[in-house]
């Protein structure tokens, strides 16, 4: 079976094709700027690498490209569009509407589309994806997983914001959390480390977009991600959580309007709003030189991660282990050990040596001896677990 996992967004599409269920990895890759003439499309496989940069006007022409590379006569993997028999989405918001993975048809994507208003960044760039691989590999099923479905089980009394109930209802105001997939995948192998049922996890993914979630026994209680990605943890270029004030401010004192506000809140600000860089690296390399700024942001963003780690401690009643993932949690040692500083009473105790591993592809456990806390870093693959949720589905609906 082979599973082409698209992850569309509104000027890039990455993707994977998996050999199921062997969950073998045939070929990555992304295509970047989409809309510009100097579009990049990069597509490997074990063997090669390889690069093109040519104009890709639109979501079309960049899928047709990827078509074409998966069946070139000598590179290519595929003898024909209809081998692909399952294309699987990642959809960020499924609102209320989708608690589960889902086999798309008509009915699910006009649902799509009517989050748009939730996630205008996010839902459109997915139906458009989902609609382009429609009319090129038309033989495969097209199935969506959504980025908050997972997060459904945060219970009431997690997920509402004290603002009138009725209110919330009838504008879909809760807290839907969002990064669901990658907790999901990170969470899974974490309690297969634990080797228990009953497990108390806190999840860290810390990438360019960055949330936590509070997981007991498998189950998403918490997310710091609430109504929508800009809530909690201090991002790339978002805030993470701030008082609402702060925009009734803005608006009513300095005339900002809420565009302007929300590009503010989404792209300006975050560790770009704070430093001026995004990546961490490039912040933590001028820290060192001495850059103020960068050392207060980095002291800001450690902060409010342990901040979250303390409260989702006392909802859990307990901590087994602490994952971390993505970009930064899987690569940053120095951001580990500092979260991980200070937090004994917890029973959170970080071996420096293990902290400082090279290269991570299975799971590396970074605890001391001792410590009563396991802290695991785990690297995500949001792709891999689309896939293997594309295909429990379509295996249930046979059976
Ligand atoms: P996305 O949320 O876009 O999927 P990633 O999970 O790939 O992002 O994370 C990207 C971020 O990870 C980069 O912006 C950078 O801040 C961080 N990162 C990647 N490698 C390292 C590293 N070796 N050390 C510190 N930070 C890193």
């Amino acid at each position: 079976m082979q599973v082409l996992v698209l992850n569309s967004g509104s000027s890039s599409i990455k993707f994977k094709l998996f050999k199921m269920p062997e969950e073998t990895k045939l070929c990555a890759g992304l295509i970047e700027r989409i809309g510009h003439r100097d579009a990049k499309f990069t597509f490997s496989t074990q063997k090669e690498t390889l690069q093109l940069t040519r104009d890709i006007p639109n979501h079309k022409v960049g899928l047709e490209i990827l078509a074409k590379k998966l069946l070139h006569k000598d590179s290519g993997i595929i003898n024909s569009t209809d081998d692909i028999n399952i294309v699987g989405h990642r959809v960020v918001h499924g609102g209320k509407l989708f608690r589960d993975t889902t086999e798309i048809t008509q009915a699910v994507k006009d649902k799509i589309k009517s989050l748009s208003t939730l996630a205008p960044l996010h839902n459109p760039p997915n139906l458009e994806g989902i609609e382009v691989a429609e009319t090129i590999f038309k033989k495969a099923k097209q199935v969506a997983v959504f980025d908050t479905a997972f997060h459904q089980s945060i219970p009431d009394y997690a997920n509402k914001y004290a603002i009138p109930i009725d209110f919330s209802e009838k504008h879909s105001i809760r807290v839907y959390g969002f990064h669901g997939i990658s907790h999901e995948y990170v969470s899974e192998k974490a309690i297969q480390y634990l080797g228990k049922k009953h497990s108390k996890i806190i999840s860290l993914h810390l990438g360019n977009g960055c949330s936590i979630t509070a997981l007991k026994d498998g189950k998403s209680m918490d997310n710091s991600q609430g109504f929508s990605p800009i809530n909690g943890l201090i991002m790339g270029t978002r805030s993470g959580d701030v008082d609402p004030s702060i925009i009734f401010h803005l608006a009513e004192k300095y005339d900002y309007s809420i565009d302007e506000i929300s590009t503010l809140l989404q792209k300006k600000s975050g560790m770009f709003g704070l430093t001026g860089y995004n990546d961490l690296r490039d912040i933590k390399a001028e820290a060192k030189k001495g850059n103020k700024a960068c050392q207060l942001a980095l002291e800001m963003n450690i902060y409010r991660i342990k901040k979250y780690i303390g409260a989702y401690a006392a909802v859990l009643n307990g901590l087994d282990a602490i994952v971390f993932t993505a970009g930064i949690g899987e690569n940053s040692s120095y951001m580990r050990q500092h979260i991980c500083e200070d937090m004994d009473f917890l029973g959170i105790s970080l071996d420096e040596e293990k902290n400082n591993f090279d290269s991570n592809t299975g799971i590396k456990a970074i605890h001391s001896d001792t410590a009563k806390v396991k802290l695991l870093v785990i690297p995500t693959n949001e792709e891999l677990e689309i896939a293997k949720q594309a295909c429990d589905l379509l295996a249930n609906n046979l059976n």
